[in-house]
């Protein structure tokens, strides 16, 4: 690999086509078309700066982290032209970011508890599917089921969705326990994989190694969503081997959410050495930036 200094590395990055493969809708907004669009519909006025974007700011925990989409993308959602702004924010972002592919998680719980109209929700986002596909750059949606509802409501949503030419894909995600492995969702996971539609699952984020095992060997995931801990097990980094996963890591989402200490401790250099399939990834911190005095961030390290 050539070795690029670590700014001429950004702009090589900045201009390179890239892949996304990571992204949850309602965390992926611009901060500043957040701020308009909740003083446009509410009169609300942000801070241009949020805490969370600190560089040293952790959220305390999940529900922490879960309770600001609660507090700043519900109450955008909620209006007439929400989902259809989001999407539209969301595709200036990545074009402009020259992403050219984009597995974008959209969470149909939250259409439900804002009590929408699913159909005019869908329509929004598949017109700007269309709009991003102009443009270069292709999206696939993908419907975020949240574990902690159990299998029979995971069952529920993927047949409610299967219908929709708009959705591509299923993900299982939320507070990962011992009890909400995927092998509790195993058939909801064959009939979505049936259909041909794409199956993914966050595991190893919040659990142990035994978390990615159960969805590899009872549910036959092929691509996982951050997988962190597999590190902490050669049996697992060698089944994903065997299996050839790719694994969906998001470094500055580890570091923020805890569960890696800092990007100096994440697992993805090791993996990578290892040969495991990593991909660097958002999750919803989109755009940010180290502070000058913090270490050094893994990508200015290199990948091998
Ligand atoms: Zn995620």
């Amino acid at each position: 690999m050539v070795e690029l200094e670590p700014k001429r590395m950004l702009v090589a990055l900045a201009q390179m086509p890239k892949a996304e493969l990571h992204l949850h809708l309602e965390g992926a907004p611009s901060r500043r078309t957040l701020r308009e669009a909740l003083h446009r519909h509410h009169r609300w006025e942000l801070p241009q700066t949020p805490p969370f974007q600190a560089p040293d700011f952790r959220f305390a925990d999940f529900g922490e982290f879960k309770g600001c989409f609660s507090r700043y993308s519900n109450p955008w959602l909620q209006t007439k032209r929400g989902y259809a702004e989001l999407m539209e924010d969301v595709v200036e972002s990545l074009v402009e970011e020259r992403i050219r592919y984009v597995e974008l998680n959209f969470n149909v719980a939250t259409v439900d508890r804002l009590k929408l109209d699913l159909e005019t929700v869908l329509e929004q986002l598949a017109v700007s599917v269309t709009t991003a596909g102009d443009r270069g750059t292709i999206i696939r949606m993908i419907v975020g089921i949240d574990r902690a509802q159990g299998s029979e409501n995971a069952r529920l949503q993927v047949e409610r969705m299967l219908p929709y030419p708009v959705i591509s894909g299923f993900d299982l995600h939320g507070l990962e326990t011992p009890e909400t492995r995927a092998d509790r969702f195993q058939d909801t996971g064959a009939i979505a994989q049936e259909s041909g539609k794409k199956v993914k699952v966050h595991a190893g984020e919040m659990d142990g190694p035994a978390s990615i095992h159960a969805a590899v060997a009872t549910v036959g995931i092929a691509q996982i969503g951050h997988g962190t801990s597999a590190i902490e097990s050669p049996e697992v980094v060698n089944f994903l081997l065997e299996r050839g996963v790719v694994l969906e890591m998001c470094p500055t989402s580890n570091e923020r959410l805890g569960n890696v200490s800092s990007y100096q401790n994440h697992p993805i250099l090791a993996l990578d050495q290892a040969s495991v399939k990593v991909t660097v990834n958002s999750d919803v911190h989109k755009k940010v930036q180290p502070s000058p005095q913090a270490p050094l961030p893994f990508w200015e390290r290199g990948l091998g």
